[in-house]
């Protein structure tokens, strides 16, 4: 694809490489990523590359320290997880320094990448970019250990699970680098999941609100928060494998300028099978009986997503919401200290998707969705839409068939 030039315009001939866990899994991966970035340092100037820690090393840290205490603090926590992205950036750069060429690892504090005081899940403050750029102007190549930073204390943080695609994107904007290559274990942003679909087709770019609706939607390519970052900071993304050289799906904005053939209105298909569904009956139809229901649960930090409430009934009202699977015993217990209500839990249940920057400007893809669902006597249970997304919530059973006559319906397949 033909990416628009005047976005990389006044930005720094540098780009920035991120690799995640499975791309340096073992000894033979990493040698084969140090070879990327070789070969990417010789095409560009600089190169920067951020890793994530060895295959599961972050899993294992947790357990490890589950095995040594019921409740380890979380400085101590941070002090553990961040050693995993240090080993890995160690190997890597001594795998390219084996090849001849000159290399130095840093960690978060030492790429200049200052945090909250947050541990476990801490928000990056500012990145101090002058020993990256003193590093790379003697010619070498940069790597940093992923999903971690220093804070105002001197001591270690990390950024959350899936951090490290975050500290890639940061420092792509520190930087101002022309774009920021995710490599991963798939080949770029789908039109849906090709596990379910075989006409699934790899998209050459999405805006960055499609890619944030698809991330909260179940496609788990990239971390929300990463997104969020190079949607405010203008990050141009490039998501692809680390196992081949095919061009990925490219995350920028005003994208489809560069595309002569018209796209279709909707870009993806996505699904979650990750919800439940909560109703809650015998509510008194007054005000403030939602304000307190959905405070109950936000006072837990319960994310609620889809909300229907129906047409009260002698002034009884019932109110059906979804919570994450997980959220399930905690949701119970709140909701257990309302009175004079019954609570009722449907976990049959899945959501389905369609995402697409199309349809502000075609009017009817509601009415659509909701057809080819009908012509396959889809049930619908609950209806949610942003300007990008409409999402129905249907019977668990029924989710393949759904994306799959979706995909279609749209026009996406193959
Ligand atoms: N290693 C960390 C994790 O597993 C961070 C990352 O991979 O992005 O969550
Ligand atoms: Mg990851």
């Amino acid at each position: 694809m033909k990416i628009d030039g005047s976005k990389m315009r006044g930005k720094r001939n540098i780009i920035i490489l991120k690799f995640g866990g499975t791309s340096v899994g073992d000894a033979d991966r990493i040698k084969k990523v140090a070879d990327k970035i070789i070969s990417a340092s010789l095409e560009a100037n600089r190169v920067v590359a951020v890793v994530s820690a060895m295959g599961d090393t972050t899993d294992k840290l947790v357990d490890l320290a589950g095995e040594v205490s019921s409740g380890p603090s979380r400085r101590e926590m941070d002090m553990l997880l961040s050693t995993g992205e240090r080993v890995s950036g160690a190997l890597l750069a001594m795998a390219i320094q084996e090849k001849g060429y000159d290399c130095i690892s840093l960690t978060g504090g030492q790429a200049g990448i200052v945090t909250d005081e947050g541990y476990s899940n801490a928000k990056i403050l500012y990145i101090k970019t002058d020993r990256i750029l003193k590093e790379l102007k003697k010619g070498r190549i940069v790597i940093i250990a992923g999903f971690q930073g220093i804070n105002l204390r001197g001591d270690i943080t990390t950024l959350g699970r899936g951090g490290s695609d975050t500290t890639a994107v940061a420092i792509a904007s520190a930087l101002n680098a022309k774009y920021c290559e995710i490599y991963t274990d798939v080949e770029g942003v789908y039109s849906t999941d090709p596990n379910v679909v075989c006409g699934a087709v790899k998209l050459d770019a999405i805006s960055y609100d499609e890619m944030l609706e698809l991330a909260s939607c179940g496609a788990k390519v990239l971390h929300l928060r990463a997104v969020e970052f190079a949607k405010k900071h203008n990050v141009v993304l490039h998501i692809r494998s680390s196992f081949n050289d095919i061009e990925g799906t490219w995350v920028m904005d005003n994208y489809k300028k560069d595309n002569r053939m018209e796209r279709p209105v909707i870009t993806g298909v996505t699904y979650d099978v990750g919800e439940v569904k909560v109703s809650i009956f015998g509510l008194e139809d007054k005000p403030g009986i939602a304000a307190d229901l959905f405070g109950r649960l936000a006072k837990e930090n319960i994310n609620v997503d889809l909300i229907v409430q129906n047409v009260s009934e002698k002034n009884f009202a019932v109110i059906s919401f979804t919570v994450r699977n997980e959220n399930v015993p905690l949701a119970e217990k709140v909701l257990s200290k309302i009175e004079n209500v019954r609570v009722e839990i449907d976990s049959d249940i899945a959501k389905v998707s369609i995402i697409g920057a199309g349809m502000q400007t075609h009017p009817g893809v509601a009415a659509k969705m909701f057809k080819i669902l009908a012509e396959k006597e889809i049930n619908i249970e609950m209806i949610s839409t942003s300007p990008i997304r409409i999402s129905c919530v249907i019977k668990r059973g029924e989710i393949k068939e759904a994306v799959k006559t979706l995909h279609s319906g749209f026009g996406l397949s193959r």
